[in-house]
């Protein structure tokens, strides 16, 4: 059983190619610069790595010479040994609460949700036409980032706004990184060996949020109505009071948009520190005592901090804290700083367990009173694991 993992942007298009009968990755790559000049694509297969330069100018160009060099490359005998394609996709409104099998109607409503994820949906639209395309009969699966956090009650989900923005427009948190949530919240599964627990997953990458789960449901998570709001990431700001924002338009002659823009791409460790969106040249220049990268990591941790802590009372208590994603696998001093900050719920953690780096690891002490892992995050196996189940294998 084989499975290729999608993830289509509007000019990018990376896959992996799952062996499903033991989970493992056979290759994987990704193919950039589509519709702009200067197309190219990496293929990565039984250690070795295939780089070329190639004009591509559409997801379907990229599609077809995947798969030809598939073959070509001999890491499969024929198109016929895929069995199915699952592609991310990034927003299901309210209507998705789950992976579902690829229709015309899914295709459909993601064109209809396009207002929601302006830059995602449309590419992905266009990655399922560019496999509809060249592989017309296999089955594929859609996996939503949104889909995991549909479990929140309207308590979490609603915003204290007129009501009418909500029932007229669809105004309220629909939260993302769904499907890497719902992966560390499997694995913690595995690690408990029970269902029930209480988990604050936290996934910290260049965008980052944190999700409070009970029972293996989602019942609140910081991004909201986009992936601006919660915790301060790499360029974004996280939570803000919105009247910013009107105040910046006049003082620099910007319209709203133009804001918005600067707020997610200006905005976070790169707009604190005027250096780097990278937490790994923010720690460096902190310890040159650069005083901007230091109140930049200094808010970050924070962020981080307040929502662990309010998810804490939320959960009335919790049984495991997890950290993923670039910032979260990769950052022990980062780690280690959140985890002193909440020293007063009992936490503690191992400082060598904490250095260990690339694979599932309790970095907290056996006195803790709460556990604390590092949980490397895998959305692709999540997509692949989906549409091998969707397409009944
Ligand atoms: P995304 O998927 O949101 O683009 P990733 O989860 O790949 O992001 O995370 C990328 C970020 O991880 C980088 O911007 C960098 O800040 C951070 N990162 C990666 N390795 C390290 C490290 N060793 N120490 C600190 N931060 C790291």
């Amino acid at each position: 059983m084989k499975i290729i993992s999608i993830n289509a942007g509007s000019s990018s298009l990376k896959f992996s190619l799952f062996d499903m009968r033991n989970e493992s990755v056979i290759a994987s790559g990704v193919f950039e610069r589509i519709g702009i000049e200067g197309g190219k694509y990496s293929i990565k297969y039984n250690g070795e790595k295939l780089q070329c330069e190639v004009n591509l100018d559409t997801h379907t160009d990229a599609v077809e010479i995947l798969l030809d060099k598939l073959v070509e490359l001999r890491i499969i005998r024929s198109l016929n040994e895929i069995d199915g394609v699952g592609h991310r996709l990034v927003h299901g409104k309210d209507k998705y609460k789950e992976s579902v099998v690829i229709t015309d109607e899914v295709i459909h409503d993601l064109d209809n949700f396009r207002e929601f994820a302006p830059l995602h949906n449309p590419a992905n639209i266009l990655g399922i036409e560019a496999f509809r395309k060249v592989l017309p009969s296999v089955k594929m699966v859609g996996v939503f980032d949104t889909a995991f956090h549909q479990t929140m009650n309207e308590e979490a989900y609603m915003y204290p706004v007129p009501y009418s923005w909500y029932s007229d427009y669809g105004v309220r948190k629909y939260g993302f990184h769904g499907t890497s949530h719902r992966y560390i919240t499997e694995v913690m599964k595995g690690i408990l060996g029970k269902d029930n627990f209480r988990l604050i997953s936290c996934h910290i990458g260049n965008g980052g949020s944190i999700t409070a789960i009970k029972d293996g449901k989602c019942v609140d998570t910081t991004m909201g109505f986009t992936p601006l709001s919660g915790i301060m990431m790499g360029t974004r700001s996280g939570d803000i009071d919105p009247s910013i924002i009107p105040y910046v338009m006049e003082k620099e002659g910007k319209n709203a948009s133009e804001v918005v823009d600067d707020l997610n791409k200006k905005s976070g460790l790169l707009g604190m520190s005027s250096y780097s969106n990278d937490m790994r040249d923010i720690l460096e220049e902190c310890e040159k005592q650069n005083e901007r990268c230091l109140l930049a990591k200094v808010k970050y941790v924070r962020r981080v901090v307040d929502y662990i802590a309010q998810y804490y009372v939320l959960l009335g208590g919790v049984d495991a804290i997890c950290f993923t994603a670039g910032v979260g696998e990769n950052s022990a001093p980062f780690r280690r700083e959140v985890c002193e900050k909440l020293a007063c719920l009992g936490i503690k953690i191992d400082l060598d367990l904490n250095n260990k780096r690339g694979e599932v690891t309790k970095i907290s002490t056996d006195d803790s009173l709460i556990s604390v892992y590092v949980v490397p995050t895998d959305e692709e196996l999540m997509i692949a694991r989906d549409t091998l189940r969707l397409i009944g294998g």
